[in-house]
C-alpha cells in the first residue's frame, strides 16, 4: 500500500525512484483514511520535534544586489531584463543592516544577491570579516552563486560558515532548458562538491513545478539529496516573472511543494529547511503550512525597505514594504499558531 511507503521512508530514510514516484503521484489519496499527504506532513513535523525540538530558526536575509550577470530564464533579476531596476548596497549599508538585524535578535545573516562582479573577493572577504569580527557569536551565510574554487577558499577563511548554492534540477537536460548556453549543469555541482569540501555547510535546492521538470525528476531530486548530504535544502514554487522569457508559464504547486519538504525531511532527518518566501507568495498560510510539513527556518528580509521592492525574482513578492522588525513580529504571531516558537540562537545543523 501507497500510505506504508511513507513509514519505509521513515524507517529507513530511502525509497526506489518507483517508490518515490508512487508516492507523488498518490499524494492526494487516502490511505487508510487518512490523505497521503497530511500522514507524510504529520510524520515529517514529527522527526522535525524529536531533532530540534518545535524551534523555527530565523536568518535574517540582506538582499545585497540585484545586478547578475546570469541569464536565468526563470528569473526576474536575469542580465537581459532591462526592466529591472538595479542596486547595490555599499558595505556600510550592509553592516548596517546586520547592526539593526543584530538589535532584533538575529545570529544568522544571509547575504544574498545576484552574481554582481562588483563584489570582489577582496570586498566580499572585508564585509564578511568585519561582520564576523563586530558579531562573533553570529553565522554567516552567503548566497552569491557559482565562483571560483579559490574565491569559495577565501571566502570561507575570512569566517563565512554557510552557503546556499541550489543545483534548481538535478537533471542535466532539464538544467538546459532553465539556463543560456553559456550556464552547465556540472559546473553548478562542482561548485557544490567544491563548498562541501572546503567545509561550509552547504545548502542545496530547486524549484518545484519550474518549466519542464516532471515527476520522475523530483523522484530523482529525492534520491540525488540524500546521496548529497547537504546540511540545509532551499525549495520553493517556481513563479512566473512577467520579465522573462517563462513570464507567461504556469507557477509551480503549493501543495505539492509541502509535499515534497516533507519527504525532504524524512529522507534527510537532521538537515535545516527554510518554509520560503515564494511558498508564502503563492498562498498567504505557505510558510504556516511548511512549518506543519517540517520545514524549521524562516529567512525575513532585513534590506532596507527602499530596495526591497526591487529585489524581485518572481511576481507578487511578499514582506517588500514592512520593516524588518513588522516582519519578525508578523511571523513571530503566524507561527505561534502551528505550536512552533522562533527562536534566535545560530541554529547550526545537528550531526545525528
Ligand atoms: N544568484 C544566487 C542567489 C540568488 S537566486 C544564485 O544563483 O544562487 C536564489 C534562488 O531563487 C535561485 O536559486 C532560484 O531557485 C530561486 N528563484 C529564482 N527565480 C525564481 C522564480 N521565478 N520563482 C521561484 N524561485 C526563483
Amino acid at each position: 500500500m501507497t500510505e506504508d511507503l511513507l513509514e519505509k521512508l521513515k524507517t529507513e530514510k530511502a525509497l526506489t525512484r518507483e517508490e518515490y514516484l508512487l508516492l507523488i503521484r498518490n499524494r492526494e489519496e487516502t490511505g487508510n483514511g487518512e490523505r497521503i499527504s497530511d500522514r507524510a506532513a504529520e510524520l515529517a513535523a514529527c522527526v522535525r520535534d524529536e531533532i530540534y525540538g518545535k524551534k523555527v530558526y530565523i536568518r535574517g536575509l540582506i538582499e545585497f544586489t540585484n545586478y547578475c550577470k546570469n541569464n536565468c530564464y526563470y528569473c526576474g533579476i536575469r542580465a537581459g531584463n532591462a526592466k529591472a531596476e538595479r542596486y547595490r548596497l555599499m558595505p556600510d549599508e550592509i553592516l548596517s543592516c546586520a547592526d539593526s538585524g543584530y538589535e532584533l535578535g538575529f545570529r544568522t545573516f544571509v547575504l544574498q544577491g545576484g552574481e554582481d562582479p562588483y563584489y570582489t573577493d577582496e570586498i566580499l572577504t572585508s564585509i564578511v570579516r568585519k561582520i564576523k569580527e563586530k558579531y562573533p557569536d553570529c553565522a554567516v551565510t552567503l548566497s552569491v552563486g557559482e565562483r571560483p574554487y579559490e574565491s569559495y577558499k577565501k571566502l570561507k577563511e575570512a569566517g563565512a560558515d554557510r552557503y546556499l548554492l541550489r543545483h534548481e534540477t538535478v537533471n542535466r537536460k532539464h538544467y538546459a532548458k532553465l539556463h543560456p548556453e553559456e550556464m552547465s549543469w556540472e559546473h553548478r555541482m562542482q561548485c557544490l562538491r567544491d563548498l562541501k569540501e572546503l567545509g561550509f555547510q552547504t545548502g542545496a535546492g530547486f524549484m518545484v513545478g519550474s518549466p519542464g521538470q516532471t515527476e520522475e525528476d523530483l523522484a530523482d531530486e529525492l534520491l540525488f539529496l540524500r546521496e548529497l548530504r547537504p546540511e540545509m535544502v532551499g525549495i520553493g514554487p517556481f513563479i512566473p516573472h512577467q520579465d522573462t522569457p517563462f513570464g507567461s508559464r504556469e507557477q509551480g504547486s503549493a501543495k505539492l511543494t509541502l509535499f515534497l519538504l516533507s519527504l525532504i525531511r524524512l529522507t534527510l532527518p537532521d538537515v535545516l529547511l527554510p518554509a520560503t518566501t515564494a511558498l508564502g507568495t503563492i498562498d498567504p498560510m505557505g510558510r504556516e503550512k511548511g512549518i506543519l510539513s517540517g520545514a524549521n527556518v524562516l529567512m525575513p528580509n532585513l534590506s532596507p525597505v527602499n530596495v526591497r521592492g526591487k529585489y524581485l525574482l518572481y511576481d507578487n513578492k511578499i514582506c517588500t514594504g514592512e520593516e524588518a522588525a513588522q516582519c519578525i513580529e508578523c511571523l513571530k504571531r503566524r507561527i505561534e499558531k502551528t505550536g512552533c516558537t522562533i527562536v534566535t540562537d545560530r541554529g547550526d545543523h545537528k550531526v545525528l
